[in-house]
């Protein structure tokens, strides 16, 4: 291959799904050619028949410095917590248990020692909380930025799983805990950097330290450094014997999520957007950058809770659930995918994206 005499598409120009769509094509004989691979690319993870009868999940995400953390909005410890925890909610959205992760980083020589010790040190809190191990990695050096890759591996019997496909017109459509605290609190660090560099800038004093100070805000704040995945829930559905028809966790934003589920299940949906669980510091924090709450919900991203879909019958065991919101419901596909707002008008969710990665 000649790389001077390729044609170029810059990937900004398919953006990340478009990139997905066209690593799947090429690595899908490889996928078919492994009769125990039951899930390949396309949902929160990949599902693997173990000899036990049991599927095992397997997930793996990448974070890169400035690209998804800013050492300067962000602990070291937090940082090591949430790289472990974007990754488990990706096994719990499939209803599984996390079992072991494998954590490989990359770091510029220069890097304090103590850095990596305290990254590590809050990875293996979380790692304790969710009753999993850190069972080794990789390291390496590189030129500039940090980068950590998490893969994190589950089980769950097979008639728990739960993919995003299996949502059925009459469904409910749930989610948990409350969203817009993330995109809302990272507004509040992305402001409170910029004052900080701008005193810098100035030769004057900054005293705040809203890391470890996280004042009025301290909840969507907390959201956005440390999101818990939800483990929790999963108990619940195993407690109660539950098994959701479809769930994905919140990465990307509610309406580009619940675009997923649908998507993958062919269905519609409409979503009542009074229903919406928000943090209510997201809309304190809302009406002070002059934006809306609503739009750190649906297409803000990151809170890491769970949206899924169960059986109408189901309704009475989630409703006794306090962190656990009926927000819609599964219709056919031709009804598409709406927002009944608060006025009862209805609006495309489709117009409303989700981050993806690469668009300029
Ligand atoms: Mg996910």
């Amino acid at each position: 291959m000649n790389l001077l005499k390729m044609s170029f598409k810059p990937i900004a120009d398919i953006g990340e799904f478009g990139l997905i769509e066209r690593i799947s094509s090429i690595v899908s004989s490889s996928l078919e050619s492994s009769p125990k691979l039951i899930e390949g690319i396309g949902d929160d993870c990949a599902v693997y028949e173990l000899s036990s009868g049991t599927f095992q999940v397997v997930t793996t995400d990448l974070l890169i410095e400035d690209i998804h953390f800013d050492l300067l909005t962000t602990p070291v410890q937090h940082l090591g917590s949430k790289a472990l925890s974007v990754s488990v909610s990706d096994i719990c959205a499939m209803n599984a248990r996390p079992c072991y992760a494998l954590t490989s980083i990359a770091l510029p020589p220069k890097t304090p020692v103590e850095f990596v010790e305290t990254l590590y040190r809050g990875m293996n809190e979380t790692a304790l909380l969710y009753n999993m191990a850190l069972a080794g990695g990789d390291t390496s050096s590189s030129k500039n930025s940090i980068s950590i890759s998490v893969m994190v591996a589950g089980e769950v019997e097979k008639n728990h799983i739960t993919y995003r496909k299996g949502a059925e017109p009459g469904d409910l459509v749930c989610v948990t805990g409350s969203l817009g605290g993330s995109a809302a609190g990272l507004k509040v660090l992305m402001r409170e950097k910029n004052l900080m560099l701008e005193h810098i800038r100035n030769g004057e004093q900054y005293d705040r330290d809203l890391m470890n100070n996280l004042g009025e805000y301290d909840k969507a704040i907390s959201q956005h450094l440390l999101p818990p995945a939800r483990v929790d829930i999963v108990a619940f559905f195993e407690k109660h014997m539950i098994v959701p028809t479809s769930m994905i966790d919140i990465s990307d934003g509610l309406a580009s999520d619940i675009a997923h589920i649908c998507k993958m299940s062919g269905v519609g949906a409409k979503i009542d957007e009074s229903r919406i669980p928000i943090l209510p510091q997201a809309r304190l924090i809302a009406d002070e950058f002059q934006d809306e709450a609503l739009n750190f919900a649906l297409s803000g991203g990151e809170d890491y809770q769970l949206l899924f879909t169960i059986k109408p019958d189901k309704f009475d065991t989630i409703a006794s659930h306090p962190d656990i919101s009926v927000i819609g419901k599964i219709n056919p596909e031709n009804e598409g995918l709406l927002l009944k707002d608060i006025y009862g008008m209805n609006i495309d969710l489709l117009s409303i994206g989700g981050y993806s990665h690469f668009r300029e």
